[in-house]
């Protein structure tokens, strides 16, 4: 090679060298995984432009989906966590709800409970993810890349557990008797210092007053509605601001607050700076469950002046939290993703005082078991059986129809046909609906999604809409296949990401491949979800 050509030659090599140096990888370091209980597809619209903190970041800056959907029937938090930790329905991922009653043994399940695992500084049972039948994000990414750490905090054990997949390097979730956050011994035998160090009477005395008060101006909040309005449970004696804190029974009361997932957000910060989660040379992955938003809306309701107050005051907590984040890992390494477990639905006291005529409250206990009790009662008459068809938690007794010669065809008809007179059920889903491939409706396509036959009913009553079927005569709750508990936040920022608004139609189980997909690991086929291109692409 002539000289003057070799001159070129090795400085060029010597660039390209430098660029590759200089060029940051385009995988994240870390990627913060942001449950937030019970958070509606319809916050961040509607209180958009009273954001500037976290949530404004993301919105604005992210790939930010308003058309998410469980697609499922079962929206609870125990589903919805396992959902997001694994890209499975719920009948794949076998968490079908929080709570479950085994059919051999008609014994009640927790999601999340497990005889096997002893509490780590707490009470009570031992919790642990022996329930999940399949492996989650942070599985598939310590199969990839060993060096990885995860970890799952949340101030619910099901909210941390089920996120965290089946074998993280640790899962943290708050005993409010022990008043601290805990683990079990499925995950380790002792707490880790910075866990055991965080002090949350200190945290309290240093970080709650002594009532929950708005955090902007009243006009802020009267834009949005009144402060009291029907169907709110109460704080102590009324159901409005100022909310004071019982000072004996604070560890507990913080949970129905904004205050419990500012906590949760320190926690956080020494988890990631204990962990040096992002600090090394490979991705972690951090999930985080916010439970606040999940107690305040059930107490007050979605349009609540509480639930605004919760949602101004976690965009602050969040915003500086990404701040430290950044300061702590550099920007670009973060990928913040944020969706929820499930929605909620509105007050039907409040929603009929704004046009909704049709919603209204039904209390289960007083509303409708006397009724479907006299139904068994004239149905067990009626097909002269010696004891009743319908069983407690929505069992059938097959073998007494059986004994004289009724077949289960025959008993179900029977009792979908009583079942239907009464006001307040749409319809009736047996065993063998669940495994139809034919005339499958959009309704029972859901429930279908939330079915596994070792844990399942013998029949599911479907409820109108609108319709607050609850053991309370105040606040409201969820747990219908219906949008208003279904249609959750979904957005992506960071890690290089360009801003979108993306509206049409995705599902929460796509988030777990999507993030896989992202930091270019592999997942198994366990995964229901597909990863979503408006992220990937
Ligand atoms: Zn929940």
């Amino acid at each position: 090679m002539p000289n003057v050509l070799r001159f070129f030659v090795f400085p060029a090599v010597l660039v390209s060298a430098l660029i590759s140096c200089a060029v940051p990888t385009d995988r994240p370091r870390l990627v913060l995984y942001v449950s937030i209980d019970q958070l509606r597809g319809d916050y961040f619209e509607r209180y958009q432009s009273e954001f500037t903190g976290g949530f404004r970041r993301l919105v604005t800056a992210g790939v930010n989906f308003t058309n998410a959907d469980l697609n499922y029937a079962a929206s609870e938090t125990g589903p919805g966590h396992a959902t997001l930790g694994t890209g499975a329905y719920p009948a794949t991922s076998g968490i079908v709800s929080n709570e479950w009653i085994d059919p051999r043994t008609r014994r009640e399940v927790y999601c999340v409970e497990d005889s096997t695992a002893e509490p780590v500084e707490g009470y009570g049972g031992g919790f642990s993810a022996r329930n999940l039948l399949v492996t989650g994000l942070g599985d598939w990414l310590k199969a990839s890349s060993p060096k990885s750490k995860v970890f799952s905090l949340s101030p619910k054990d099901r909210g941390a557990i089920l996120m965290g997949g089946k074998h993280p390097d640790g899962a943290f979730w708050y005993d409010r008797k022990a008043g601290r956050f805990v683990t079990s011994t499925y995950y380790t035998r002792r707490l880790p210092s910075y866990v055991r160090s965080l002090d949350v009477s200190e945290w309290i005395e240093k970080n709650v007053p002594p009532s929950w008060e708005k955090l902007m101006p009243e006009s802020v909040y009267a834009r949005y509605g009144p402060d009291e309005m029907g169907g709110e449970a109460k704080w102590q004696d009324d159901s409005s601001f100022p909310h004071p804190f019982d000072q004996e029974n604070i560890k507990e009361q913080i949970r129905t607050s904004p205050y419990v997932d500012v906590l949760l957000l320190d926690l956080a910060r020494e988890v990631i700076n204990a962990e040096e989660l992002g600090q090394r040379d490979v991705t972690d992955l951090l999930c985080i469950s916010l439970s606040g938003c999940d107690y305040v809306g059930h107490a007050f309701g979605p349009n609540s002046h509480e639930v605004l107050d919760y949602l101004l005051r976690i965009d602050q907590a969040l915003g500086a939290f990404l701040d430290d984040v950044e300061r702590r890992v550099g920007k670009d390494a973060v990928l913040v993703v944020m969706s929820a477990d499930h929605a909620v639905q509105m007050l039907p006291e409040y929603a009929k005082t704004i046009g909704n005529e049709r919603s209204r409250r039904i209390i289960f206990r007083r509303d409708l078991q006397p009724k479907i009790a006299a139904l068994a009662a004239a149905s067990r008459k009626e097909l002269g059986l010696l004891e009743s068809p319908v069983q407690q938690n929505a069992f059938l007794n097959y073998e007494a129809a059986a004994r004289v010669g009724i077949d289960s065809v025959t008993l179900e008809q029977s009792v979908k046909r009583s079942l239907l007179t009464i006001d307040g059920i749409e319809d009736v889903y047996f065993r063998r609906d669940m495994t139809s491939r034919e005339n499958v409706s959009s309704y029972l396509d859901k429930y279908q999604r939330s079915y596994y036959a070792p844990r399942g009913k013998d029949f599911y009553v479907r409820f109108c809409e609108d319709c607050l079927i609850t053991s309370s005569p105040t606040g409201s709750t969820h747990g219908s296949p219906y949008r208003y508990d279904t249609h959750v936040a979904m957005v992506f920022w960071g890690a290089g990401l360009q801003s979108k608004t993306v509206t049409r139609e995705v599902h929460t189980v796509d988030v777990a491949p999507t993030i896989a997909k992202l930091l270019g690991i592999t997942y198994p086929s366990t995964v229901d979800g597909i990863p979503l291109p408006e992220v990937t692409n």
